[in-house]
């Protein structure tokens, strides 16, 4: 017997397309469990993975998940809803490959000790109102002074996501690493920062430390807020953690990356 879960955006379409998948994998013995399941559907958008997979964090290596569109192609969203029997058959035949992405660890560290946290895209660090200025440091080395709107720490698979708008490099998920981008920094004769995106590989550490005071920032963990007092340090690193998914099919990430910017295929 297999242990499934299902998530959905909640619109109509999505909804539908949620009760055939369950209906079908009940009938074939398949139980739904909200706790430990084996293979998480997430049916809507990448946001609905994303909700997904923060669910599901305390057991992401016991966890495949697998994306339905029930809007344009996503990222972790492979299959359409007219795919969906298709797709259900390689499902219950269990005939699946298992790929993995890497994921962003983030450290909080404070007055009254440390939270962790995980990005499947991204976290960010921002102020809306005043300037946001924050030490960088790498490996422990002082790096730069940072001021500006905040800064956008990115894994390769969010790299697509938020780090694209603010002029990130799309990296290949293949890429044990995390990326640093600018978000609107001040540069002038005073101030000076790198002005173009890092990419760490997975051994280094990126602490960012903020001088702009805690209730005057925010920080973003993918589609969350975090609201966080009294914070020192933020450490960043690749998680020794992994995300799955469950592969059917190739989709080569170029290929996505076409069709989702470039040019739709024609089928
Ligand atoms: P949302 O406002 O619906 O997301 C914004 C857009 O980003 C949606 O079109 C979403 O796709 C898409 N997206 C999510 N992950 C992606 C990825 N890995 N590659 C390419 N596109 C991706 O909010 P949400 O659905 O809760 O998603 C949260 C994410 O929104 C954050 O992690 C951040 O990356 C992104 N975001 C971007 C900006 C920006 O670009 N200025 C600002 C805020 C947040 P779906 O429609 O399929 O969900
Ligand atoms: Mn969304």
């Amino acid at each position: 017997m297999k242990r499934f879960f299902i998530i959905s955006r909640g619109d109509q379409a999505s909804h539908e397309v949620v009760i055939h998948i369950r209906q079908e994998l009940q009938k074939n013995g398949w139980q739904e469990d909200n706790q430990h399941p084996e293979l998480v559907f997430s049916v809507g958008g990448d946001g609905t993975l994303l909700e997904a997979f923060h669910h599901f964090t305390h057991c992401l290596d016991q966890t495949v998940f697998l994306g339905v569109h029930t809007g344009k192609l996503g990222f972790y969203t492979d299959w359409r809803p007219h795919e969906v029997d298709f797709l259900l058959e390689r499902v219950l035949k269990d005939s699946y490959e298992v790929v993995t992405y890497p994921l962003l660890e983030l450290n909080i560290m404070g007055n009254k000790g440390n939270e962790r946290y995980l990005a499947l895209n991204e976290c960010t660090i921002k102020s809306p109102v005043k300037t946001f200025v924050v030490g960088i440091e790498i490996n422990g080395e002082e790096f730069e002074q940072f001021r500006g709107d905040g800064l956008c720490l990115s894994t390769p698979s969010g790299s697509t996501a938020y780090n694209k708008s603010v002029g990130g490099a799309i990296i290949h998920p293949s890429l044990e690493s995390f990326q640093l981008a600018e978000i609107a920094s001040i540069n002038n004769r005073v101030f000076r920062t790198i002005g173009s995106p890092i990419i760490f590989p997975h051994h280094h550490v990126c602490d960012l430390i903020p001088r702009t005071d805690s209730h005057d920032f925010f920080i973003t963990i993918d589609h969350l807020t975090v609201h966080s007092n009294e914070v020192n340090k933020l450490r960043f690193r690749v998680a020794p953690e992994k995300v799955r998914f469950a592969r059917y099919r190739k989709f080569p990430f170029w290929t996505r990356v076409k069709e989702s910017f470039i040019q739709e295929s024609v089928d």
